[in-house]
């Protein structure tokens, strides 16, 4: 049987020219960083080389990124110890309702911790409008957090501008960029960011291993107590092999994101067209033409989420329904409720994430297999037609 991948938002699979590099740290190189012998020093080596590929892909320094064990860790670091180190300036921070829950939960702890949380509203393109944000702003608001893009209908937010109403109101601002890096230019000085989050294994690199950019002069803490690594900014012996293949999917990534943008936007709005053509009821989730390249998503009336996905699994099919952490749970996806879908119309919810390695072929193949599909369900379905 024929199998699609095209759930690129929960992970991509590691480059092989990322393996490659990994290797020799898993086997032959494999000092400890912290030692003095050339052993260790070779680890070092291999880590601060990754460390100029990771700031190559955003336009930052080096000494800007700190190494730590992906996203949620990134996010959560950003906003735990900023809010800490900061206490003095204020305890308000403004985030979105779209938002990963790494992000979302996170700000729940906070709040727990006597922190002022304000969660903004979404238009029904899942785009979070400046204007609500600047009203939003208050003396006492220190940090903003935007994601750069939304990893279940991949709207990509107008960050430069957001940050620059976080900044005219004396607040700091980070942007969870996980979904966005490797896939869309992302500038953190041109773009006026101060804090960035980003994941490995959602651009070609290994999972467990990710990063946090810290702007010069920005004062964060670490999460974990321990070692002095990352200039006290993480401790834990770090993940030699891990941040390697990071740093290589980010060299990587920057060096083919023009071409493979360029044909998963062509992939993706083939998908989009296809569907909507052969597909009654069906509604387009986020913003038609703002979204990550490759990344479709869909409600469709009258059927559950997670029936199309079970059903496409069935013919080699791998999508998903909402976000990777929420699938397997019924509720639906926060991110649409927010968005304004009705609940009934979010149960029926279908993410195709596609990838640098997706063909025409597999778009005809989805466009073959999806709508009989849909037909099937809604015709078991109670409230379908
Ligand atoms: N933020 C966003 C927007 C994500 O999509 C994800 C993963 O799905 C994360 C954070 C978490 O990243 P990680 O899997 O590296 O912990």
């Amino acid at each position: 049987m024929r199998t699609v991948y095209m759930d690129h938002s929960a992970t991509t699979p590691v480059d092989p020219d990322v393996v490659k590099e990994m290797i020799p740290f898993c086997q032959e190189e494999y000092g400890n960083p912290s030692s003095v012998y050339s052993l260790g020093q070779k680890a070092r080596r291999a880590v601060e080389k990754a460390r100029g590929q990771v700031a190559g892909l955003i336009n930052a320094s080096s000494q800007e990124v700190i190494f730590t064990s992906g996203g949620t860790e990134a996010d959560n670091q950003a906003l735990i110890t900023y809010m800490e180190a900061n206490r003095k300036q204020g305890n308000h921070i403004i985030t979105s309702a779209i938002e990963h829950h790494a992000i979302l939960h996170t700000c729940e702890y906070l709040e727990k911790q006597g922190y002022e949380i304000t969660i903004l509203p979404v238009n029904n393109y899942g785009l979070i409008e400046p204007d609500v944000l600047e009203k939003a702003m208050k003396p006492n608001t220190t940090l903003v957090s935007i994601m750069h893009a939304n990893n279940e209908v991949g709207t990509i937010q107008p960050i430069k501008e957001l940050a620059a109403i976080a900044h005219r109101g004396g607040a700091a601002f980070h942007t969870d960029a996980v979904q966005s890096l490797g896939k869309i230019p992302v500038d953190v000085k041109d773009m006026g960011i101060d804090l960035l989050s980003g994941s490995s294994h959602k651009f070609y690199g290994p999972k467990g291993v990710g990063f946090l950019f810290v702007k010069k002069g920005i004062k964060i803490s670490s999460l974990l107590h321990g070692g002095g690594q990352e200039r006290r900014l993480r401790a834990g012996t770090e993940n030699v092999p891990g941040i390697v293949g990071l740093g290589k999917a980010a060299e990587l990534a920057g060096s083919f994101m023009q071409e493979r943008a360029e044909k998963l936007n062509r992939l993706g709005n083939r998908l989009i067209e296809g569907i909507i053509k052969t597909i009654p009821n069906a509604r387009l989730t986020g913003h038609p033409h703002n979204r990550i390249p490759g990344s479709v998503s869909f409600c469709f009336e009258f059927v559950e989420g997670e029936s199309i996905l079970l059903m496409l699994d069935g013919k080699g099919i791998m999508a998903s329904s909402g976000s990777a952490c929420t699938s397997g749970s019924l509720d639906p996806s926060h991110v649409l409720l927010a968005m304004g879908v009705p609940h009934e119309v979010a149960h029926g919810s279908l993410r195709l994430t596609m990838g640098k390695d997706n063909t025409d072929e597999d778009v005809d193949y989805v466009l073959e297999v999806l709508p009989p599909i849909i037909t099937k369900l809604r015709k078991m379905s109670p409230l379908g037609k």
